[in-house]
């Protein structure tokens, strides 16, 4: 029996991906790249803003077309699109034979065996009540050599654009044990890189007893291995600690690789977004970061035309963004819908000015970060090599470089291989991207 899954969004998303993989694997299915010689489709949508949202339906049409024509059986859509739009989504695609909310992934292997036809093919639990991954149910990785590690799920932040409280359901650690057991599996099965994912993973352990927090979490997964790479994703301004930030500048395997999104800088609007810091906060916040860990690489993400925004908010950003020069940058612009509070805002600012913002600010931050990428050529650096491009052409990442977010490194050698460490000169520097030899 084969399944083909396509995963949309973010890598915590990728996560769920992987274990209902695994769980269907566990269950005698064996997964197929050609959707056309699948028995079951499984499409885990995303529904964060509104590009997400149409990628996801048109990823669902695409294939519950291919369905017509091919072996497949079943058409299975799970995630955050049936979870935010409900009974709507379901009426709206009579094409797709199963929703499943993010309540219930672990129902997956019910839905693949033709379980649960009593009911009205979808299920959306409260999404409160999921199940938080535990230590022994088995993922299917999406690369060899790093891993995600989701270490909590929802948020309880209650940003006034954001949709994923609503998705995800409020803040829970999953156990410390589970943790470390799902870490060391994956390091002997031969991962080089562990990334800890969460909605806010600084907010790690506040509702666990005392004595777990994400300090003494990252400290454990580093401690198994010193040649496996540890990397904190999705941080928050109001949670990051001074002993976090010691913790991974003592520690020589935890990247020194800061993921804070701050949204915005300027005072009035990060008040709106019901982000509670100002921008003399976040000052203060990455003259500690780079005081403490002087390795340290901060990236952050940023809305532009937020509800309200003007021109000399969104100069107050501008400023903010050249004055700290981040080393890495993503800026989204804002997604409006009537299910967020910031929907009811006066001032929405129209999709031209907002794309302006957008390109201004992106323009900056590429000049930033060509200028900072060239303060590194002649430097050597310890990278993770990924891919083999062409001939003797690899990629990889250093620590100051995040999967899929941040650019690569490019090496011409006939030496390297990929999911080895390896030590390498840099010997020029693009926008995003870098190119070096191998020493
Ligand atoms: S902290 Fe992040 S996940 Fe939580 S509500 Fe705010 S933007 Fe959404």
């Amino acid at each position: 029996m084969k399944m083909h899954l396509v995963s949309l969004g973010c890598v915590r998303n990728l996560v769920d991906s992987e274990v209902m993989l695994g769980m269907l694997a566990k269950a005698g299915w064996s997964t197929t790249q050609d959707p056309e010689k699948a028995d079951i489709i499984i499409v885990n949508t995303c529904s964060f803003i509104e590009s997400a949202i149409n990628e996801s339906i048109d990823t669902i049409l695409e294939l519950a077309k291919l369905k017509q024509i091919s072996n497949c059986k079943k058409l299975i859509v799970t995630g955050c699109l049936p979870e935010r739009f409900r009974e709507e989504i379901v009426s709206a695609l009579p094409e797709v034979d199963f929703f499943l909310g993010t309540g219930a992934f672990d129902e997956i292997v019910h839905v693949a065996a033709g379980g649960l036809t009593d009911i009205s093919r979808c299920l959306l639990p409260d999404p409160n009540l999921a199940s938080l991954q535990l230590r022994n149910v088995p993922k299917i990785l999406s690369s060899p050599y790093i891993a995600y590690l989701k270490v909590a799920e929802g948020c309880d932040k209650g940003c006034t654009y954001c949709v994923i409280p609503k998705l995800r359901g409020r803040y829970r650690s999953r156990s410390f044990e589970d943790i470390i057991a799902e870490a060391r599996s994956l390091i002997l099965s031969g991962v080089k890189e562990l990334i800890l994912v969460a909605q806010d993973s600084t907010c790690y352990g506040k509702d666990l007893s005392s004595y777990v927090d994400l300090c003494v979490l990252i400290k454990s997964i580093a401690n198994i291995s010193q040649n496996v790479w540890v990397r904190i994703l999705y941080g928050h301004p109001e949670s990051i600690t001074e002993s976090f930030i010691k913790t991974v500048a003592i520690h020589g395997n935890i990247c020194s690789y800061f993921d804070i999104p701050i949204q915005h800088a300027s005072r009035s609007v990060l008040k709106k977004m019901g982000r509670k810091y100002s921008h003399d906060d976040l000052r203060r916040l990455i003259a500690k970061i780079r005081s403490l860990d002087p390795d340290a690489v901060i990236r952050t993400t940023v809305i532009v035309g937020f509800p309200g925004e003007t021109d000399k908010e969104f100069q107050q950003l501008l400023e903010f963004i050249r004055e700290i020069r981040f080393d890495h940058l993503g800026a989204f612009i804002y997604s409006d819908s009537k299910d967020l509070p910031s929907h009811k805002f006066s001032g929405h600012v129209s999709q031209s000015a907002a794309k302006k913002r957008y390109d201004l600010l992106m323009s900056n931050q590429a000049k930033i970060s060509l200028e900072n990428n060239r303060k590194r050529i002649g430097k050597v650096v310890k990278i993770l090599v990924e891919k083999k491009e062409k001939n003797n052409i690899f990629s990889g990442r250093s620590a100051f470089q995040a999967p899929e977010i941040d650019g690569v490194i490019y090496i011409n050698s006939d030496k390297l291989q990929a999911g080895c460490f390896a030590h390498v000169k840099i010997t020029d520097a693009l926008e995003y991207d870098l190119i070096g030899k191998a020493v």
